[in-house]
């Protein structure tokens, strides 16, 4: 930070910032403070983006007013312009105007875009930074690259604040993002994230490598960044207040991954148990980069979802024998030496429903799908005893899978002459809401169906399988005892099951609700 001719954050600010800064956008100035209002008692930093409003001079008297009634608000005025990524139309001149009557009105602080900064003169800068803190601020919208050498230009205005923006195309940019705070915080007040769906491991953990703060939406829809997470989420999901070196880091790695709902029950599970750790969604476009961050960040443990199930296993130290025998892997523990163990938590997502319902020695089992669910499956019902059948549309794996596990396939025209305890779905069909079923009514023939499609909550499958008097177990319970292992696995405490259930099962029901809605 400069602090000459006075120090200007003293001045301005309170001693420490809070972590999460609310960015606030809308449409007209009521609706802009109306927001504030509702937000601050929870939120008490904001950055109110006047940019975003037609005619922002409109709002200066109501930023003054709100002020008298939030004395403890700290806000950031910011009135980007078009030319560095903002909606501001106006001259560089009518920008420093606009944010030297918002610092009037009551703003402690104002950002300044460095392209701005380099259109202006020193002294408009200088006089802008006496009537408040000054975020001096550059946004990459391309990538993330040259930080210390944009820093470096950026450090030829004086400012109380470098906020440096890029945006990650790779989960490695995140790490480039963090060595780069954790390098440039001693000397400098920084603001450092990347934006970008992949952005997400900067905007939770950049606060602990020297990011001073970092910003949050108001909800998904009000997001003034690409990737940006809801204020909501980093504190309740995230637990972003409680970050520290101490906090280990967990993911779900998968392409695409944006609807995981990995990140919601397994970080209910961490608060729940107070286990200093957050778990975050990792768009992985490739493993290698992947692996990158699991070294480099470094990242505890992993879930791995698809397509990379099967093609991490040759980047693994070891997995179990049980592992091995599947050809998948699910789950991922790194060691403190930093070696990588896999292991597979669908066979306890297959196995736990079952044997809370029936006994499992001898059960008649009817597997349908030969792809990694049910291998995983097939072998784990194989090891309590239970007499498996498999059914695939391609039968060359069915057969493989039988011949590797001693399980026995059928032939789809034999379905109606068979009886069975349990037939289990492991192929995709039926998901989000394709209304598709992978057998007819009159093809089961069980006293309990599972499915392992869990969205929708109740599939096709599953109500034509009431509809023939069978018990159902949905997909959602086999989605909670797989996460249930991995989180035993790598706390070493018992899951907080229900807990876990609840959450997915509301997670789930409001995914059904929004959907209805569109
Ligand atoms: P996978 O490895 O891609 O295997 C898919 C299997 O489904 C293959 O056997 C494939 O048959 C079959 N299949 C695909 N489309 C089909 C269709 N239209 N008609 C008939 N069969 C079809 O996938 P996976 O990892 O095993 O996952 C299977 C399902 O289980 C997915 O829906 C996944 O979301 C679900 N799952 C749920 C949980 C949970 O926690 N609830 C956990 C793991 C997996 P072919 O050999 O003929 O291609």
């Amino acid at each position: 930070m400069n602090s000459s001719p006075a120090n200007f954050v003293q001045r301005f600010l309170p001693l420490r910032l809070p972590r999460v800064c609310v960015a606030v956008i809308a449409s007209d100035p009521a609706q802009l403070l109306d927001k504030a209002e509702g937000l601050v008692r929870d939120n008490p930093f904001l950055e109110f983006r006047l940019d975003y409003l037609p005619k922002p001079g409109l709002a200066l008297p109501r930023i003054r007013s709100f002020f008298e009634m939030f004395p403890h608000a700290v806000v950031i005025a910011t009135c980007r312009r078009a030319t560095s990524g903002g909606k501001f139309r106006g001259s560089v001149a009518s920008q420093l105007e606009l944010l030297s009557k918002a610092a009037a009105a009551g703003c402690q602080l104002v950002d300044v875009e460095l392209q701005t900064a380099l259109k202006c003169k020193g002294e408009q800068l200088q006089k802008l930074r006496s009537r408040a803190a000054l975020i001096l601020s550059f946004h990459d919208f391309h990538g993330t690259k040259k930080l210390p050498e944009t820093l470096e230009k950026m450090r030829n205005y004086p400012a109380d604040f470098y906020k440096v923006v890029s945006t990650a195309t790779t989960l490695t940019d995140n790490v480039t993002m963090m060595k780069f705070l954790e390098k440039e915080s001693d000397r400098h007040s920084l603001v450092g994230l990347c934006m970008g769906e992949q952005g997400i491991i900067s905007r939770v953990l950049g606060v602990r490598a020297g990011s001073a703060f970092t910003f949050a939406s108001v909800s998904e829809e009000e997001r003034t960044a690409p990737g940006q997470v809801t204020a909501q989420d980093l504190r309740s999901v995230y637990r972003i207040e409680q970050v520290d070196v101490a906090t280990r880091v967990y993911g779900v790695a998968g392409d695409p991954i944006a609807h995981s709902l990995s990140p919601i029950i397994m970080n209910t599970a961490l608060r729940r148990e107070n286990v200093n750790a957050v778990y975050l969604a990792l768009h992985a476009k490739a493993l290698k980069d992947l692996l990158t961050c699991v070294r480099e960040i470094p990242i505890h443990g992993l879930s791995i979802t698809m397509p990379y199930k099967e093609a991490i296993l040759k980047y693994l130290d070891n997995t179990d024998s049980h592992t091995t025998k599947i050809g998948a892997c699910n789950t991922i523990v790194r060691a403190q030496d930093g070696k990588l163990y896999g292991f597979n938590t669908d066979t306890a997502g297959v196995v736990r429903p079952l044997e809370q319902r029936i006994p499992l020695e001898g059960a008649r089992i009817l597997v349908l799908g030969a792809g990694g669910a049910a291998r995983a499956a097939v072998f784990g019902l194989k090891e309590r005893g239970c007499e498996v059948f498999i059914l695939n549309r391609t039968p060359a794996p069915a057969q493989k899978l039988a011949r590797q596990a001693k399980a026995r396939t059928i032939k789809r025209q034999d379905l109606r002459k068979l009886a069975f305890d349990v037939i289990v779905n492991a192929t995709p069909v039926g998901m989000s809401n394709s209304g598709e079923s992978p057998l007819h009514e009159n093809e089961i023939n069980a006293k309990y169906v599972f499915d392992m499609v869990y969205d929708p909550p109740e599939t096709r499958f599953l109500k034509a399988a009431k509809a023939r008097g069978a018990q159902i177990i949905p997909g959602i319970e086999m989605f909670v005892h797989q996460a249930a292992r991995q989180f035993e696995i790598w706390t070493g405490k018992p899951a907080p099951w229900d807990d876990m259930l609840r959450v997915v099962t509301i997670a789930l029901q409001e995914r059904v609700a929004k959907a209805a809605k569109k």
